[in-house]
């Protein structure tokens, strides 16, 4: 038996909350598997993925949970958000119901997780830039005002995907190392 945590300088909890549908589940395949598919059903029960990295020669495991298709505004429990140093705040960049709900979002993880986790606003889909709903400025705004760091993404395309996670995960191993 092979214990593949002892050789792990880090495992790092990152939550995924954010509407239904806004592409939390496929970021994660894309980022954990380098996979994609289009029908991708709900969620099924809590489900977390793991990636291991090297960040400054130390051997990172970040652990990223999704939800279980609970994205209905306090249907997540605090379960989900205990332990959490990282938090993905996804929103649907062709949605702006999506991005409005960031704000409840943000509420209900500051009042769960840790005040110093590290957050990132992800405006998903950008491959889809004919149906913008949400202006960049607006985004870039709303992040400055939160004090988030922000950045556009697509699970479908690959773009930022493995950029989001890692500027992520290199500023929760700052703050934590
Ligand atoms: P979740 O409910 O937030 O987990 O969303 P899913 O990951 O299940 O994705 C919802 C739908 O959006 C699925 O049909 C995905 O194929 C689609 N989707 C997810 N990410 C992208 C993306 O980057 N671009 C496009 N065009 N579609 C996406
Ligand atoms: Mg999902």
């Amino acid at each position: 038996h092979v214990d593949l945590n002892a050789k792990m300088d880090y495992v790092f909890k990152v939550v995924l909350i954010g509407d239904s549908a806004v592409g939390k589940s496929q970021l994660l395949a894309r980022f954990t598997k380098n996979e994609f598919s289009v029908d991708s059903k709900a969620t099924i029960g809590v489900e977390f993925q793991t990636k291991t990295m090297v960040i400054d020669q130390k051997m990172v495991k970040a652990q990223i949970w999704d939800t279980a298709g609970q994205e209905r505004y306090r249907a997540v429990t605090s379960a989900y958000y205990r332990g959490a140093v990282g938090a993905m705040l996804v929103y649907d960049m062709t949605k702006r119901q999506s991005f409005d709900h960031m704000t409840r979002w943000l509420e209900e993880l500051r009042g769960h997780a840790d005040k110093n986790i590290v957050i990132m606003l992800i405006g998903n889909k950008c491959d889809l830039a004919s149906l913008r709903a949400v202006p960049v400025e607006d985004a870039q705004e709303f992040a400055e005002r939160e004090n988030l760091c922000f950045m556009e993404t697509s699970a479908l395309e690959a773009t930022n995907v493995e950029n989001a996670f890692l500027t992520a995960l290199t500023e929760i191993y700052r703050i934590i190392s």
